[in-house]
């Protein structure tokens, strides 16, 4: 192991510290702190979120860094401070963001994302820590280290987008809520995930990049016959966190307990968006894209099952749309 990543560890720990500070006991973290009150978030999530703010200055974090005698060349490494101009000065890499701490599976803080607090063109809303050897994007997932128990114990995960959705959840009782951060899940995120629940329920955001990280999590686990996966659909283009405001928490809760589509079930969402199944030739088109994952995907009590509701669906003839599964049966084996 590199040594200085236990430097990086410590510098991670206390800087936390510093941003939540600021957030909660300071004049300059007043602004923050009514937003995110006027999103709905209280004293107590910011303390279990560790949830800060950092100064809109050039300088807040690197000097207090260099006067608790942190190695400023360490820290920007790190990700904590930038370099200027190749030289021997640094300034601070985040700055009048909410700060949000991302942790490992152990809890210990590894890399920040910070929101900006008023939305515009300009600024990225969230802005990342770099990939360092302690935080690999594509290895995290955000508030793993506090749902743990409770994936455990409700034997399932619910896998969102993001930071304020895994808070959302957390407002409505869900605790076993993880967060891609807005990434695609990857093979490292199964594993692991799998180390705690084979049962995997995506919540992403209700609009179109919602769907398509429904989708891709969906082809990138269908290949393991361990899992069991799910996708709850959210209405309106809605986030987890869009949800809750407009209708609580119980109805989240209940929304995620009871909603969940079966894969099949979602692709015929999916497929059937944007199309008019009044007209024959989206009828068409909706029917064969769904013959042709029947035929690939399931085993044949689900294929009769999805072919029934495929004529519900599209008011098609049973008899016809079994027969045309038969011929594409054939045509592939
Ligand atoms: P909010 O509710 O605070 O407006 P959000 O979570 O709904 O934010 P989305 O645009 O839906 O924002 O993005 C989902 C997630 O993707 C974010 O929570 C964040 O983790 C990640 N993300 C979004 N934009 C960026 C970005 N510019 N850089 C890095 N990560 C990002
Ligand atoms: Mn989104
Ligand atoms: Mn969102
Ligand atoms: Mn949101």
């Amino acid at each position: 192991t590199n040594p200085s990543h236990h430097a990086w560890k410590k510098a991670h720990t206390f800087t936390a510290s510093y941003y939540h500070h600021l957030l909660l006991n300071t004049v300059e973290g007043e602004e923050a702190l009514a937003y995110l009150k006027a999103r709905g978030i209280t004293e107590e999530i910011i303390k279990k979120f560790q949830i800060g703010w950092s100064l809109p200055r050039w300088d807040g974090l690197t000097n207090v860094l260099k006067q608790r005698e942190f190695d400023l060349d360490n820290m920007e490494k790190c990700g904590l401070i930038i370099r200027k101009d190749q030289g021997d000065s640094f300034f601070d890499r985040f700055r009048g963001r909410i700060m949000f701490p991302i942790c490992d599976d152990k809890g210990q803080v590894i890399a920040f994302s910070g929101r900006i607090l008023h939305d515009s063109t300009e600024d990225a809303k969230y802005m990342n820590s770099p990939e360092t050897d302690l935080f690999k994007k594509n290895e995290v997932l955000y508030n793993l280290h506090q749902a743990r128990v409770a994936i455990r114990m409700k034997k399932q995960v619910v896998v969102a987008e993001g930071f304020m959705d895994i808070i959302a959840f957390h407002r409505a009782g869900v605790e076993n809520a993880v967060g891609t951060m807005g990434t695609a899940l990857t093979q490292q995120h199964v594993t692991h995930l799998k180390r705690l629940t084979n049962e995997l329920l995506f919540c992403f955001d209700g609009d179109k990049a919602g769907m398509e990280a429904a989708r891709k999590a969906l082809e990138a686990t269908q290949n393991d016959r361990q899992l069991k996966r799910s996708v709850i659909v959210l209405p309106d283009q809605a986030d987890p966190d869009d949800f809750l405001s407009v209708k609580g928490p119980e109805e989240l809760q209940q929304f995620v307990a009871e909603k969940g589509l079966s894969e099949m079930s979602f692709y015929m969402l999916y497929h059937r968006k944007g199309l008019n199944l009044k007209q024959d030739s989206d009828v068409l088109h909706y029917t064969n894209q769904l013959l042709e994952l029947i035929a690939k995907r399931a085993s044949p009590i689900e294929q009769s099952l999805y072919v029934k509701q495929l004529a519900e669906d599209t008011n098609l003839e049973l008899e016809v749309l079994q027969q045309q599964l038969r011929k594409l049966l054939a045509s592939r084996a």
